[in-house]
């Protein structure tokens, strides 16, 4: 569990206290105003320099002894920051946790503050080039994203009542993309983003340099042998190379260190032979989170 779940969730899930979702937040750190302006400019912040660093050339500053470690403490620092936010040009207090379906579910249907949009993921935009309307929004956030065309999807409806969001959230997960709930900036809760990797800029710093950027679920997976026929149609599902497979045997196999408890396995899985079960049930993990 991380020291964000313990200290705002009462050592349960942080992202279903619906108090992190209340315009009351938003209101009370000017979030309106601190939003429009990040997202203006939202390709600048990855570029902008933070402490003498920033994410240009992450990969090779991260290698160098000393100066490495550096760069990946100040980054975190930046990222687990729970003080006011102050300045749009730094993704300060924007963590993130992957969820599985049924968390998603529950955030749409008793959390998140409306209205409630879907957006084109910048992540993906980005990195490929691509719109696609895959991410989430609450509350102020929506609003803004009402002032900044280009995030706007090319439909004429990207307004979406309680249903409607539980419906694209469910189709996305179906198709493989990893359910992830991220405070931005801290302690606001406006965004439930349904990211692949490698594009999400929250799962890439993890995954290639281990900076806790996005933390796992609070799940893992838990398969059944007896129901799986070894067909390996979860194998290339899985965006963490979680799963594996064994010739000889003729079955899975499963590296429960890499798995993120996303859930997105089950849905390819004819057989039903694979469940999520709650992390902290595994012995012998630790604080895996
Ligand atoms: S966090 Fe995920 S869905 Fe959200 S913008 Fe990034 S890749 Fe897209
Ligand atoms: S998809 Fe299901 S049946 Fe097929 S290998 Fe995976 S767990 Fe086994
Ligand atoms: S094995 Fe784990 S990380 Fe991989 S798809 Fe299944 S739940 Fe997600």
């Amino acid at each position: 569990m991380c020291d964000l779940c313990m200290k705002h969730g009462a050592g349960g899930k942080w992202y279903l206290n619906a108090e992190h979702y209340s315009n009351r937040i938003a209101e009370r750190y000017n979030l309106r105003d601190f939003l429009l302006e990040q997202y203006k400019n939202f390709e600048q912040i990855s570029i902008r320099k933070f402490r003498g660093f920033n994410a240009v050339g992450l990969g090779y500053k991260l290698r160098m002894p000393i100066i490495g470690r550096i760069v990946k403490h100040t980054a975190e620092k930046l990222l687990h920051s729970t003080n006011p936010p102050t300045n749009p040009f730094r993704p300060e207090g924007h963590i993130g946790q992957v969820v599985p379906l049924e968390d998603a579910v529950a955030i749409l249907e008793t959390c998140a503050a409306e209205p409630i949009i879907e957006k084109n993921c910048m992540c993906r935009y980005m990195s490929r080039g691509i719109k696609e309307a895959c991410c989430i929004n609450f509350g102020v956030m929506s609003e803004i994203v009402d002032k900044l065309p280009r995030f706007i999807p090319e439909k004429d409806k990207y307004h979406l009542t309680r249903r409607q969001a539980v419906e694209r959230f469910t189709e996305h997960n179906k198709k493989g993309y990893i359910g992830s709930i991220w405070f931005g900036p801290f302690p606001y809760i406006n965004n439930l983003c349904s990211c692949a990797s490698p594009e999400c800029a929250g799962i890439r710093p993890r995954l290639d340099y281990g900076i806790k950027s996005i933390y796992k679920s609070e799940y893992i997976v838990d398969p059944d042998p007896d129901k799986c026929t070894g067909c390996r149609a979860c194998v290339s599902v899985c965006q963490f190379k979680a799963i594996g497979y064994d010739h000889a045997l003729k079955r899975i196999t499963l590296d429960y260190k890499k798995c993120f408890g996303c859930g997105v396995c089950r849905h390819a899985c004819k057989q039903e032979a694979l469940f999520l079960k709650p992390r902290d049930e595994v012995h012998g993990l630790g604080k895996n989170y």
